[in-house]
């Protein structure tokens, strides 16, 4: 039996990155795969050896036993390295593979990797404390994130996070959607990227909507706009997101859930008069 400190030692060494031990669910040692660079869970060898290489999660999720965990590293040589992790517990699941060294890549990944498990080991944490559970799949650049209320819905996201400087306030978006679908306020309709054709499109088609524009680290403060404002399509490129609604109060609330600072009311759209 080996130590958890000593198995996240021995990938650090190996690969420069570290994984956080609040990510391992609370386990003190851990066994090694046959000569492999892979630890698994006490009693769960075997269990692992079925595990480590698949990247077909969503059976993963499905068949691996509670209590499941498994990580290590993949790669050797010049060819491509990753940082792997799987967990499953009775309210959640992790599985990831994290690019982080190789012929092809290098300082960068590694530093990636380690900003990404700081990033997700503080969100899983929150996660835990707010009795919210936590599914996340994070594979060489494809993503998935699944937010739970205890035996309620989820809200999910599906982009990779992975080298997204914003992550932690799109995962904290995530929760805020999920905190609004638990007080049955409607999580506004739509999101898009403030790059993305969908934006107009939906303003297009609800002439009588509302859309608050945000950036998703708060560097500048979201507003609210009428649907087809022109003062806001000549200044999206502030912005990075755009969610809409067919009425405004719905996207006030989901902004303070989701912290994204003090709303400005455009004064053309909502102009009071006296
Ligand atoms: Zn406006």
């Amino acid at each position: 039996m080996i130590t958890i400190e000593s198995a996240i030692q021995d990938i650090k060494l190996a690969t420069g990155v570290s994984i956080p031990v609040n990510l391992l669910l609370g386990v003190d040692t851990v066994e090694r795969l046959d000569d492999q660079p892979y630890f698994a869970g006490v009693g769960q060898v075997e269990e692992a050896s079925k595990w480590v290489i698949t990247n077909n999660w969503d059976d993963f999720n499905e068949m691996a036993p509670s209590g499941y965990l498994a990580f290590g590293y993949a790669g050797h040589g010049v060819n491509s390295w990753a940082v792997c992790l799987q967990w499953k517990t009775s309210t959640g699941s992790g599985c990831l593979r994290l690019p982080c060294g190789g012929a092809f890549m290098g300082d960068k990944e590694v530093e990636q990797a380690n900003s990404y498990l700081r990033d997700l080991a503080a969100f899983s944490k929150r996660c835990d404390s707010a009795g919210i559970a936590l599914e996340v799949v994070e594979d060489m650049g494809e993503g998935r994130y699944r937010v739970f209320e205890r035996g309620g819905e989820g809200v999910e996201s599906n982009s990779s996070l992975i080298a997204d400087s914003s992550r932690a306030s799109r995962l904290n978006l995530l929760l805020a959607d999920l905190a609004l679908r638990a007080t049955g306020s409607a999580v506004p309709d739509r999101r898009f990227s403030c790059r993305s054709n969908g934006l107009a499109e939906w303003q297009d088609e609800n002439d009588e909507g509302s859309v608050l524009v945000f950036a998703v680290d708060a560097r500048t403060s979201p507003e609210i706009h009428s649907s087809g404002c022109a003062e806001m399509l000549s200044t999206l490129h502030k912005f990075d997101e755009a969610t809409c609604s067919d009425h405004a109060l719905k996207l006030q609330e989901w902004a303070s859930k989701a912290n994204l600072g003090e709303i400005v009311w455009c004064p053309a759209c909502f102009e009071i008069k006296d």
